[in-house]
């Protein structure tokens, strides 16, 4: 079948993004084929696009989409043709019209749940989920430090965190940013660019430290994130949008109170289908409860990635951003 797609032929900049017609092979055995309605734009696409992750040219980037299944491979059982589905996991290629999939990479939507919301939210709902719930289980009570609060997945940590009963500061690029981030459930935002955040996490913890810094903007928080950390507390670096974290001495953590470090990544904790339906199952409560808004704050052509790209290393986008077939 023939279909559209971005592909890469070479890594660099946006304008390596190329709309080109491809084909798609018949689902295999174990495989879906499914019609795109939206794709999810993530951050690691920059990094797929730029070469920073290796992957073997040409390809389609993208990891995540929501659509309906067009056909199933011989063994598939869990999914049938016109079921509404959306993922957030390799192999890369979700930048494209349609495609195949392994099935047991696949989760249902709800129908409470719209397609664009289930590709705006499947993979930074998802990593919110493990972030909050696993790699540190946040308690009320708690105060949490969430860099890039108003992103896709800072305001996603913003409103589930509160509503986990969570003081949530975070760091966000501009005044805009912080009313945003403000709105939904950040009750500290800290101007970043200007402000001390470190100075500004003491007094507003009465010099004890948070419990916890989620930091995904990497070379330019890392160092400064663990200073925001009461002694035991764990360091939890999972991006690096500013930058990779330089090398560094592990015995700072000893220095610094005892703290944890870890550099969590969704594909670990949804490798096991049981892990990857139970955190898309809590995403789907909390979002269908309404204690989690999906604000997709900027839409693309599919064809006109490059735009969405540029507008997300800008540091343009807030929220979530979709990729329309
Ligand atoms: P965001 O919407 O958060 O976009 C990135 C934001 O980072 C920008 O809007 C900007 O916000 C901030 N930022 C700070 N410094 C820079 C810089 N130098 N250049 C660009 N942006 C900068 O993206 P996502 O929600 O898609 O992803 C957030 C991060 O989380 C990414 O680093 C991503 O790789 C990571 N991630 C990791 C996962 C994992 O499992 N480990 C899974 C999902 C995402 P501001 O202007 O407010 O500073």
């Amino acid at each position: 079948m023939k279909t559209h797609a971005i592909r890469i032929h070479q890594t660099g900049g946006p304008e390596v993004l190329l709309w080109e017609e491809v084909s798609v092979a018949a689902p295999a055995a174990h495989e879906v084929l499914i019609r795109h309605a939206a794709v999810g734009l993530n951050y690691i696409d920059i990094y797929h696009r730029s070469g920073l992750y290796p992957a073997p040219l040409p390809f389609t980037p993208g990891l995540e989409g929501a659509g309906v299944v067009e056909a199933v491979g011989a063994s598939v059982t869990e999914f049938k043709a016109g079921d509404r589905v959306a993922y957030a996991n390799p192999p890369l290629g979700a930048y494209a019209e349609a495609r195949v999939m392994p099935a047991d990479r696949l989760v249902r939507i709800p129908d409470a749940i719209t397609d664009v919301e289930a590709a705006a939210m499947m993979l930074q709902g998802m990593t919110a989920q493990y972030l909050l719930r696993r790699t540190y289980r946040v308690k009320p009570g708690d105060t949490i430090l969430i860099h890039a609060a108003a992103g896709g997945v800072g305001l996603l940590v913003c409103q589930w965190a509160r509503h986990l009963g969570a003081t949530v500061i975070g760091t966000v690029g501009s005044e805009d940013k912080a009313d945003l981030a403000k709105a939904h459930g950040c009750h500290y935002p800290i101007l970043y660019k200007t402000e001390d955040f470190v100075a500004q996490v003491r007094e507003i913890t009465n010099g004890q430290g948070v419990p916890v810094v989620y930091d995904s903007v990497g070379k330019d928080t890392f160092l400064k994130s663990l200073d925001c950390l009461q002694p035991l507390g764990m360091m939890v670096s999972f991006g690096q949008s500013s930058g990779k974290v330089e090398p560094f001495d592990t015995g700072l953590l000893a220095a610094k109170g005892s703290l944890f470090l870890t550099r969590p990544s969704l594909m670990a904790y949804t490798a096991k289908r049981s892990d990857l339906v139970a955190g898309a199952e809590e995403l789907f409560e909390v979002v269908g409860q309404g204690a989690v808004r999906i604000e997709v704050n900027q839409t693309y052509a599919l064809k006109d990635a490059a735009s969405a790209h540029r507008d997300l290393e800008g540091r343009k986008t807030t929220g979530s951003t979709v990729l329309l077939p």
